[in-house]
């Protein structure tokens, strides 16, 4: 029993230890009782930080339950008692820099209440969504080569590729190498390419990839069901013939079903019949089970090249991006992923969410998250919509 409680007292210590160091942001569930004011202290930030943080409407007032996305600390309210040197040790941050970033002419001289401002983190590298054209690796490249060549962070090259080795470069290998960013997409093609609706309206849309399955799809028609929320379901052609039903559930739901191509591949690295087929056979599914040929889709990994827009476009598709990506395939973690998408959120946003996945993903945080960012939402004013509703396009063809 001794034992017991020296090993929980060991770990509270080191729960407590690391609480101080804790950087990144927080998920705060708003309680009775709760203000901006107290939350603001409690996690040592600015009220005006949480604000914008949320995208919070001027004089909005917070209510039970919501949830407020906290962001990293970055001022700390002097207590009494306290020394800078306290301080600096409390909160793990050097002494010298706390002095110069709040201009302190006199470090003997600190009060209570007094906010001191702490110095800023690095922040992750944010990499620019676009299209891509390919490039078929010579002799000779290295990562750094075509990343100057074409005017490429290395970094987004690496992502873009999903690159593991950056060395191992194989010749003839064909790489993605980033064409043009989604805005300028949404300019050059502004009825065919969409990754967010009008910014001013209160309407944002839930969209769901990769399904239908068995297992999370029917799981989350039952919380937009209970929620009175439509959403829209970006399909993959071979999941509509394995699991009907499931289909046809979800536009008899008053859901949108639209196209994920058939199985999921890049098709930035296809020819034009293979896209073709990919499309095509996934409107045959669709047709067999719930109906009418979309006139929606997303490509795989929302990879397009401009190329591939154009045939698209030819098929009379309206490309749907999305402005908020959840990242809920690579975060199952309920926390993360509303760390990941409300600070995103604003009107005529579009999020990413993913509805089935791989044989062993799970996707129940997906599931779990869902009515408490739709309560969320609601409470901050959103309307929840069909893309096409969003977008104010035809969501089918004929
Ligand atoms: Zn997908």
């Amino acid at each position: 029993m001794k034992n017991k409680i020296s090993f929980y007292a060991i770990i509270l210590i080191i729960i407590l230890s690391f609480s101080s160091l804790i950087l990144a942001d927080q998920v705060h569930r708003v309680s009775s009782g709760d203000s901006l004011y107290l939350i603001a202290r409690e996690y040592g930030v600015t009220i005006e930080e949480i604000i914008n943080k949320n995208n919070l409407k001027n004089g909005s007032s917070i209510v039970p339950r919501q949830v407020l996305i906290i962001p990293e600390k970055s001022v700390y309210y002097v207590q009494a008692g306290d020394t800078l040197a306290q301080i600096s040790e409390k909160i793990d941050v050097n002494m010298d820099d706390l002095i110069e970033v709040n201009k302190i002419t006199n470090p003997g001289l600190i009060y209570p209440d007094q906010i001191l401002k702490l110095p800023e983190q690095k922040k992750e590298q944010y990499i620019m969504k676009t299209s891509v054209k390919t490039y078929r690796i010579k002799s000779g490249d290295t990562l750094y080569s075509i990343s100057q060549k074409f005017g490429v962070a290395i970094n987004n090259l690496i992502t873009l590729n999903n690159i593991q080795e950056p060395k191992n470069l194989t010749i003839g290998q064909k790489l993605n190498i980033p064409e043009y960013t989604f805005s300028e997409l949404s300019t050059m093609y502004p009825t065919n390419f969409f990754h967010h609706g009008d910014t001013t309206s209160n309407k944002i849309a839930l969209t769901f990839d990769d399904g239908p399955d068995t297992k999370y799809t029917p799981q989350i028609l039952d919380v937009l069901n209970k929620h009175e929320v439509p959403a829209t379901f970006f399909y993959l052609g071979k999941r509509i013939q394995k699991n009907p039903q499931v289909a046809i559930r979800t536009v008899q739901e008053g859901h949108v079903i639209a196209n994920h191509s058939w199985s999921h591949p890049e098709l930035t690295r296809l020819n034009d019949l293979k896209v073709y087929d990919e499309i095509k056979e996934t409107e045959i599914a669709i047709a067999k089970s719930s109906g009418p040929q979309t006139g929606l889709i997303r490509p795989p990994y929302g990879l397009i090249s401009q190329k591939i827009m154009e045939q698209l476009k030819n098929l009379n598709y309206r490309v749907i991006q999305w402005s908020v990506d959840s990242r809920d395939w690579q975060d199952q973690d309920v926390d993360q992923i509303l760390i990941n998408s409300i600070p995103d959120i604003q009107g005529g946003g579009i999020i990413l969410f993913h509805s089935a996945g791989g044989k062993k993903q799970s996707f129940q945080a997906t599931v779990d998250v869902l009515p408490e960012l739709i309560y969320t939402l609601e409470v901050q004013g959103y309307e929840f919509v069909t893309v096409d509703e969003l977008l104010d396009i035809p969501a089918y063809n004929n």
